[in-house]
């Protein structure tokens, strides 16, 4: 069997979406399943709309994802010479036109159309010009297009590989342009031309291009060209079933990325947007190349659901190791200033402090935030927490408490239950009525890892300090 040669094609006019990625990710897939090759090509002919910038970013989006391509980054504006020697071929050989309508001229006879219930398209009137006309409006110096001869009769199959065998009429195409007149080339051509060259065996993309595979397939033809098979991924929809967009929240790869999503866990989410391999929700990225085919992709268009994702990021936080967390929170905790940029925080203590917090935080964000109050020297009270807990209740538990581990060397949970228990048996109280104090004047609030956990984070010295400070706290209040 031949080599499976797959491409993502991105135009780069915006960011990395999720729906691009999860493109990419079926093309990735797809192609490591069977030892194929995966090319990145960069679709920028549309020069007032493609940046460097976002070129620049949908790279980046890649990388994050961990998609590596094995060929390119391509790019098509460095491919003008190529798409014009196959454009005079086509018109050499009859089966492409030089178009000299103006727009004017093309825009009343569109009117004229309308007026008469005639179809909108290209009305052929330069179809078959002549020679010798041809050389006159060239003297004029009027600018053509180049028009691909569509057939005009019969049928085009596409057999894709998702949607099975869909028909369109050939009477609906129109005879495209393929060369505008300052001389650039126009997609449907460009895409086809690229994917011949680039000898692609499966074209994997998502079905707002379905449209465009029959006239893309009279081209390869045209060409002389095999045609490839084709998957067109049915889309991705917001909630209300109207296509993703901005409006239902972040759709960038890389804002994900901010929000503290782990790359492997939009990975694992956006392969289910489409696609099932029984039950299972969790994937590893070897699972996904070993189980990855067409069969189980879904017709059916994917509603995009933002708390599913969450769900999906808090059970790869719980099952990443604390020490790879540790190294990625650190940006989110330069960012939210629970460190600084220079600041050394000693690495195994703090995956000792992720250990404790990573069943609790759904993203990176949200651990760093929850690692604020093992890191930050000062504690801030909750006032609602404060008021509750922190009070002549518990002023005597506390600085008893505090008298007790003074005499605690090490903080291990079995020293520290012995020193709970002792007080909670002297004040005939319940370990909640020593906890939550306990706790609010660690942490600040009523939530936090067991008592003892995180105690044995913080250590003696900063335990110390913090129930100092509750116990002054509650002798200012009653001041
Ligand atoms: N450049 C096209 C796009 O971004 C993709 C073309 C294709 O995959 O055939 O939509």
């Amino acid at each position: 069997m031949e080599k499976v040669r797959v491409r993502f094609a991105p135009s780069p006019t915006g960011h990395l979406h999720v729906g691009g990625a999860r493109t990419a990710l079926f093309n990735y897939l797809f192609a490591r399943h069977n030892n194929g090759v995966f090319i990145l090509r960069i679709e920028d002919t549309d020069r007032t709309r493609s940046t460097e910038e976002y070129i620049e970013a949908i790279i980046e989006g890649m990388k994050w994802l961990g998609l590596e391509w094995d060929e390119g980054p391509f790019r098509q504006t460095d491919r003008f010479g190529i798409y014009r020697d196959y454009v005079e071929k086509l018109v050499r050989e009859g089966k492409a036109y030089r178009c000299y309508c103006s727009a004017e001229e093309l825009e009343e006879r569109r009117k004229l159309a309308m007026a008469i219930g005639k179809p909108l398209k290209y009305d052929g009137r330069c179809r078959n010009i002549e020679k010798i006309q041809d050389s006159r409006f060239r003297i004029q110096d009027r600018n053509p297009v180049v028009r691909f001869k569509m057939p005009q009769e019969g049928q085009t199959l596409v057999d894709d590989l998702i949607r099975g065998a869909v028909t369109f009429e050939n009477s609906q195409l129109d005879d495209l342009i393929i060369l505008r007149s300052d001389g650039t080339p126009t997609y449907n051509f460009t895409v086809v031309v690229d994917d011949v060259d680039m000898k692609i065996t499966h074209i994997i993309r998502g079905d707002d291009h379905l449209n465009n595979t029959p006239k893309q397939i009279h081209i390869y033809r045209a060409l002389g060209y095999e045609v490839p098979k084709f998957a067109h991924l049915p889309m991705i929809l917001g909630a209300d079933k109207t296509r993703l967009s901005k409006r239902h929240g972040a759709t960038s790869v890389m804002a994900y990325q901010e929000m503290g999503y782990l790359p492997e866990a939009l990975l694992n989410y956006l392969v289910k947007l489409g696609w099932a391999y029984g039950d299972q929700e969790i994937f590893s990225r070897e699972e996904l190349i070993k189980y990855f085919s067409f069969e189980n992709v879904g017709k059916a268009a994917a509603v995009f659901n933002p708390e599913k994702l969450v769900w999906m990021n808090s059970q790869y936080i719980m099952n990443t190791s604390s020490e790879k967390l540790a190294g990625l929170v650190i940006p989110f905790l330069i960012r939210d200033s629970v460190i600084s940029g220079d600041s050394e925080l000693d690495a195994g203590w703090l995956s000792s402090a992720i250990d404790t917090l990573k069943e609790r935080a759904k993203t990176l964000k949200e651990l760093a935030h929850l690692l604020r109050y093992y890191i930050a020297d000062e504690v801030e009270y909750d006032p609602k927490a404060r008021d509750k807990f922190l009070n002549e209740k518990s002023l005597d538990l506390l600085i008893e408490l505090k008298k007790s581990l003074e005499q605690v060397a090490v903080f291990s949970h079995g020293e520290l239950e012995i020193a709970f228990k002792a007080i909670m048996e002297n004040h005939g109280v319940k370990l909640g009525a020593l906890a939550q104090p306990v706790r609010v004047a660690m942490t600040g609030g009523t939530e936090s890892p067991g008592i003892f956990e995180v105690l044995g984070v913080m250590g003696k010295e900063k335990t110390l300090g913090r129930l100092e400070k509750a116990i002054k706290s509650i002798a200012d209040q009653r001041a």
